[in-house]
């Protein structure tokens, strides 16, 4: 069991920060991913948990012992980068058993991990087969079996899915995470991929320019985002942010106003807000609806298979099942008082909201 804390952690090479101040803590056989854009300092994250990169601030405690200046095979740890790193000229078998035979440990326990973990891989029927003539999906199976063999505490995979196919990548998550329920490993996974992020991980750490800009469940960095670039950077299309004026207890938008109760308009006193909506969350209806909305001119209907992606002035975007009933002219738009996340402009920080405990 190894739970992973990070304190105060820096890098700095040269005049660029590439990690600022982190603290993060990954708790015993969680699946926490490290996602950002790339420069955000990921790997540098990454490789200063494996030992590759020694921190310029802060420390690194696996279980509560201090291990910020261990040298990398002393921390126990499995690594599987991007470009998988396998021994080509090797059976899958020879792959496998490597990182045993190195450590001399006996044929009988060799011979039954490396059928486990090729079961676990589905790479069996391929044991024999030369490594160079896997396909580059199987290659990077073959690449985590390697890793996972020696079971070690803390299995660190930097984007492994990046170079396989679109098919194999949507398989492979799912396989990732049975992978991990068996091998019962702490994983914290980097990605760029905020659907990956969200279909893998227990806990997903956002990183921007070197800074942790939040931490949470997948559901809770999709449906409180702590800031506008969290709520930009999670989902595709991403939160709305629209622009937004308190006038007593309304909220003056582009195409309306829309009424508060009296503790979020409280909330919002003193703010320049942004209304943050996700697109999914937005119910269509017609422009002559009576109910309480914002009317938008439809700029272009994208179909997206059963639903569609309906643009509105003001570069706002309704995600829809019912795009039948979206004409050319204007439409309302229906915003639910419990999808209404708030945000200051000036900071970008979400606005604390009596009443829907906004973080
Ligand atoms: P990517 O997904 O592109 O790998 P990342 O989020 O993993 O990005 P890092 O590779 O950690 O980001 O880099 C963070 C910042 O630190 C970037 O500005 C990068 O240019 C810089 N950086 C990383 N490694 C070094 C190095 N060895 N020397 C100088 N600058 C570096």
């Amino acid at each position: 069991m190894t739970a992973i804390d990070l304190v105060g952690l820096g890098k700095t090479f040269g005049s660029v920060a590439a990690v600022r101040d982190l603290n993060l803590a990954v708790g015993d056989k969680q699946f926490v991913a490290l996602l950002g854009p790339s420069g955000c300092g990921k790997t540098t994250t990454m490789n200063m948990i494996a030992g590759i990169e020694t921190p310029t601030t802060g420390q690194i405690l696996f279980d509560g012992v201090e291990v910020t200046r261990l040298p990398p095979q002393r921390r126990n740890i499995g690594f599987v980068f991007q470009n998988y790193a396998i021994f080509t000229h090797m059976t899958v078998r020879q792959n496998l058993a490597f990182a045993l035979k190195v450590r001399h440990r006996p044929g009988r326990e060799v011979r039954q991990r490396v059928a486990e973990v090729a079961a676990l891989m589905r790479l069996t029927e391929h044991l024999d087969r030369p490594a160079a003539s896997l396909s580059v999906n199987e290659m990077q199976k073959l690449a985590i079996g390697r890793s996972a063999i020696a079971r070690p505490a803390i299995f660190l995979l930097d984007e492994p899915l990046s170079n396989v196919d679109a098919a194999f990548r949507v398989f492979m998550r799912s396989e990732l995470k049975h992978i991990q329920r068996e091998l019962q490993q702490t994983m914290v996974y980097v990605t760029h991929d905020q659907t990956e992020a969200m279909s893998l991980a227990d806990r997903i750490a956002v990183m921007h320019q070197g800074l942790l800009q939040q931490v949470g469940t997948p559901a809770e960095v999709y449906l409180k985002p702590a800031n506008t670039f969290v709520a930009r950077f999670m989902g595709s299309p991403s939160m709305n942010l629209l622009p937004a004026r308190l006038e007593g207890t309304r909220l003056a938008c582009a195409g309306g106003q829309l009424t508060l109760d009296t503790a979020t308009a409280a909330a919002l006193a003193g703010h320049e807000p942004l209304l943050g909506i996700r697109p999914e969350d937005i119910q269509l209806a017609d422009a002559s609806d009576a109910r309480e909305g914002l009317v938008l001119p439809v700029e272009l209907v994208e179909p997206i298979g059963p639903r569609a992606i309906v643009h509105l002035a003001g570069d706002i975007k309704v995600v829809t099942d019912k795009r039948a009933t979206v004409g050319s002219g204007g439409v309302k738009l229906l915003i639910p008082t419990d999808k209404r996340r708030f945000f200051d402009a000036a900071s970008g920080l979400a606005i604390a909201e009596a009443g829907h405990g906004q973080a």
